[in-house]
């Protein structure tokens, strides 16, 4: 088993059975053996898919690519989850990523399980032609267990509109006359696609920050004078002034996060740095963001590397390694790029106070006990990131519907899920001064406890 997977339940677990709202029907040696079943069943994928995926390169070469798809757990719903084209992709790391989705899900009652996806490949090694023939084969090797009441995959890393646009082409294709547009999410608009829903993590993940700090401290600023919340008052001393803020990744995630902090009027952010897989640009007045999306979007999603190209962006940045982007002393650091980017090595360089996981994992378990222990806050992936799947599972219901709608209502409904998760979780935060990610996976699991048993499995 993925020792990740099983460090990430653990910690989940941790302390449940301490909880007087675990499972408060059972007594004694049913509850202790109703926890530890519960501790089984999260501690291991229910399937695990894998195959290799055979493809003619434009050169008349054969190439079999590595190929997963993971299904965690489909106590709430059909297994869901995004799928990542990377060279790091292996076995471990795409069931590590399943279950963390099925956290998220149960977190924000998304009605959907956790499963995940992953391509052991680098897409930009790839012409359009392969990569249209990948995805095709990978509907084509994992149709059977794919489908809008079974698996919905969704865009991770490396992957995008256009490949979910092509895979549930294929999906259609293998399942004549079934339902298909509930079968994949993060399409084009035009093809049944959600507005919003491309701009929904990093949107999400700014807002979490954005509603801690300015409208949750607003209208409970007695809880932050409570002597009971001192941890939280030292990290949150700064909350009213102006915070100066740093993005690592600039994709899907990063890039709208960024722009989010850049257009924010409710608090006073400067976005003074931002980085991708190339290069960390610094400017301490602040970044011009919307010339940098532009010059991305027709730069193969990169940031300017060269004064040249930072010229033709008509941005003014210093150009420094892509690592410093971690070790500055901002505020907030948004990570929005891969995991394991701040861990037992490097974690005491870190001088950011607020951290937000746009990313998945991109924290290390001791990585994160540690900034615990000097009172960060942590803005966890699974309260943080969830937007994308918030915003998937408004576009599996557009498709079984088939009504669209607009991007007003999408951002509405969002925001107005993310904020009832928020309030509970920064209600226990303010109350009881634990990190904010004990806080999240204890409601997650005490929400799948509470399914699992109604559903006759944990005794
Ligand atoms: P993406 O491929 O669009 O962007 C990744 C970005 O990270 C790129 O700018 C890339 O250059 C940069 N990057 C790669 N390696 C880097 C490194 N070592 N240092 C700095 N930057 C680096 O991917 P994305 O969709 O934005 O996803 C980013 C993260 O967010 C992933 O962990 C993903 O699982 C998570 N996530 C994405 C979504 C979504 O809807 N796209 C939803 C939830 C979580």
């Amino acid at each position: 088993m993925a020792k990740q997977t099983t460090d990430i339940i653990e910690r989940s677990l941790e302390h449940l059975l301490e909880e007087v709202a675990f499972l408060p029907q059972l007594q004694g040696a049913d509850r202790t053996k109703a926890f530890h079943s519960l501790g089984a069943i999260l501690s291991t994928p229910n399937h695990i898919h894998k195959s290799f995926l055979r493809i003619v390169r434009e050169n008349g070469e054969v190439f079999r690519i590595p190929a997963f798809r993971m299904q965690h757990n489909d106590t709430l719903g059909p297994y869901k989850g995004g799928i990542r084209f990377h060279e790091s992709v292996n076995e471990e790391e795409v069931i590590n990523l399943a279950a963390l989705m099925t956290l998220k899900n149960a977190l924000h009652e998304v009605p959907f399980g956790g499963g995940k996806g992953g391509v052991a490949i680098n897409p930009r090694e790839y012409t359009v032609r392969e990569m249209y023939m990948i995805c095709k084969k990978y509907v084509q090797y994992f149709s059977d267990v794919l489908g809008p009441d079974k698996d919905i995959p969704a865009p991770d890393v490396g992957t995008g509109q256009r490949e979910m646009d092509w895979m549930m082409s294929e999906y259609k294709s293998i399942n004549p006359g079934k339902p298909y547009l509930g079968s994949f999410t993060g399409k084009s608009v035009m093809n049944g696609g959600s507005q919003g829903r491309r701009e929904a993590t990093g949107k999400g993940a700014y807002y979490t920050l954005r509603y801690l700090l300015h409208d949750y401290l607003n209208e409970h600023q007695e809880r932050l004078v409570d002597t009971t919340c001192t941890y939280a008052q030292t990290a949150l001393a700064k909350w009213k002034q102006p915070l100066s803020v740093a993005v690592q990744g600039f994709g899907n995630v990063g890039s709208v996060a960024a722009l989010e902090a850049y257009r924010c009027s409710y608090l006073n952010n400067k976005v003074v740095a931002v980085s991708d897989r190339n290069v960390t640009l610094l400017n301490q007045e602040g970044l011009d963001i919307s010339s940098l999306v532009l010059f991305s979007s027709s730069n193969n999603g990169e940031l300017p590397r060269t004064s040249d190209e930072l010229m033709e962006a008509g941005i003014q940045a210093e150009i420094r390694d892509r690592e410093e982007i971690l070790y500055l002393g901002v505020d907030v650091l948004v990570l929005a790029a891969l995991e394991d980017q701040i861990r037992e090595d490097n974690v005491e360089q870190v001088k950011a106070r607020i951290l937000v996981e746009g990313a998945n994992a991109p924290i290390t378990g001791e990585a994160d006990q540690i900034l615990a222990q000097q009172g960060v806050i942590v803005i966890p992936d699974i309260l943080a990131n969830a937007g994308g799947v918030i915003v998937s599972y408004f576009e599996w219901l557009q498709g079984r519907e088939t009504l669209f709608y607009t991007e007003e209502e999408v951002y509405t409904m969002l925001f107005d899920k993310m904020k009832s998760t928020m309030n509970s979780i920064f209600h226990s935060y303010l109350g009881t001064g634990k990190p904010l990610r004990k806080i999240c996976y204890s409601h997650a699991v005490m929400k799948l406890s509470t399914n699992l048993y109604i559903q006759g499995k944990l005794f």
